[in-house]
């Protein structure tokens, strides 16, 4: 057989000789179990996943260029089916092969069309309800295909890299906006939260990236935090926790988000530099009130971040009720949509008005007009 890098981290393999599915399925778990030994690499045993896509001559076509694309086509269905999976290409997967091919390009246009924009959700201080600061989230304004919300486009956009220029302008945007934001109001500042993909944190620059968006848009670096998801911790844990010791010392905050969902150790999370902030996923929130399990979860993570010097931020609060028993259990900070949904920042420009005392909803989770209203 004839083993290729094509380029980044693929490679192609050229086997020849294959008789039947059952062929197939041999050489592919032969290449799978050789590549789940841990290779040593500077002393250290490094695993490495992989995804195999088959594309076998016939079914996928005759020439090099079609086999390649099956492959690619197969190998992209096998990685969202999950990790170190195999998939065998079949004509359905060349369709969505080209839908795939269609948005990558669209999406490689977004930025010049300015399709892109940033909405904002508040971060409320349980205790007083007042706004402590706001999560950047990203929407894409597609001419053809209407608004499309980020986990459509980011994981292509992981994939192909694009992510890192389209996170680069969130940064810039994001923090445009806090310097606006600061301006209105120089005495209270409000933290803005930018969510980070663990593709960026591979890229060596983001640290002097970060440094120069902060330089540029006069922005202190303890106004921004930088929310990175628990599982993209796990995904790539040397690499990334290096990156974030660098992102650390530059004196930005930094997130672990949906937390409890990610499978981290809690020997990963000592080895961690200083995390300021938990943010507790949904998924626990949601439980809060019927899952006595999801109550004593919720607990346990309060205290976790507590003993980590972390504050926390419980995600996804949709009722007063839930707003009420994270207060009670210690949760700091809470966002969701019963506060507010996330907006674009000009619906938040009377609320962040200089002089305006920037207040969502009071402790208990009932908004601040309805509390002095008579019961009916
Ligand atoms: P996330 O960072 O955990 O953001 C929270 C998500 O929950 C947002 O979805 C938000 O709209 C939604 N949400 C907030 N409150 C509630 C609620 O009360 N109920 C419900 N059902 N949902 C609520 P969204 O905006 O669709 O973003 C999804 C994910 O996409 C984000 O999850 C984040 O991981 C990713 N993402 C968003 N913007 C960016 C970005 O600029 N860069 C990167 N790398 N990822 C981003
Ligand atoms: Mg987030
Ligand atoms: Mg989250």
């Amino acid at each position: 057989d004839t083993v290729s890098r094509f380029g980044g981290d693929e490679f192609t393999i050229l086997c020849e000789d294959i008789c039947g599915d059952d062929d197939l399925t041999t050489v592919a778990e032969r290449i799978s179990s050789e590549m789940s030994a841990p290779f040593e690499v500077q002393g250290r045993r490094v695993f490495v996943t992989m995804s195999l896509g088959i594309a076998p001559s016939g079914d996928a076509g005759e020439t090099p260029a079609e086999l390649l694309r099956g492959a690619d086509a197969a190998m992209y269905f096998a990685k969202a089916a999950g990790r170190s999976r195999h998939a065998v290409f079949d004509p359905a997967m060349g369709i969505r092969a080209v839908k795939r091919l269609e948005l990558e390009h669209s999406l490689r246009r977004a930025i010049e069309r300015e399709e892109l924009r940033l909405v904002y959700q508040p971060q409320v201080t349980l205790a007083s309800g007042a706004i402590f600061g706001f999560e950047a989230l990203l929407r894409w304004d597609d001419p053809d295909r209407g608004v499309i919300p980020p986990l459509d486009f980011i994981p292509l956009a992981e994939e192909t890299g694009l992510i890192v220029p389209i996170g680069e302008w969130v940064l810039k945007e994001a923090c445009h906006q806090a310097r606006r934001w600061r301006e209105d109001q120089p005495d209270e500042p409000v933290k803005v939260s930018v969510n980070l993909s663990v593709r960026q944190l591979a890229e060596r620059s983001l640290p002097s990236t970060v440094q120069r968006v902060l330089e540029e848009t006069g922005v202190q670096p303890e106004e921004l935090w930088l929310e990175i998801t628990e599982t993209a911790l796990m995904e790539d844990p040397v690499a990334t926790f290096e990156a974030l010791a660098n992102l650390e010392s530059l004196g930005v905050g930094l997130a672990i988000d949906d937390f409890g969902v990610g499978f981290s150790s809690l020997n990963r999370l000592r080895q961690l530099p200083p995390v300021e902030v938990i943010k507790i996923d949904k998924v626990f929130v949601d439980g809060l009130q019927t899952h006595p399990a999801d109550r004593a979860i919720v607990a346990a993570a309060i205290s976790l971040a507590n003993a980590l010097g972390a504050t926390t931020v419980a995600e996804g609060v949709e009722t007063p009720e839930q707003a009420t028993v994270l207060r009670d259990l210690g949760c700091e900070l809470a966002q969701g949509y019963h506060f507010s949904r996330p907006k674009p920042p000009e619906d938040f420009r009377e609320l962040m008005a200089p002089g305006r005392r920037r207040s969502l909803s009071a402790a208990c989770g009932v908004p601040r007009h309805q509390r002095h209203t008579h019961p009916l």
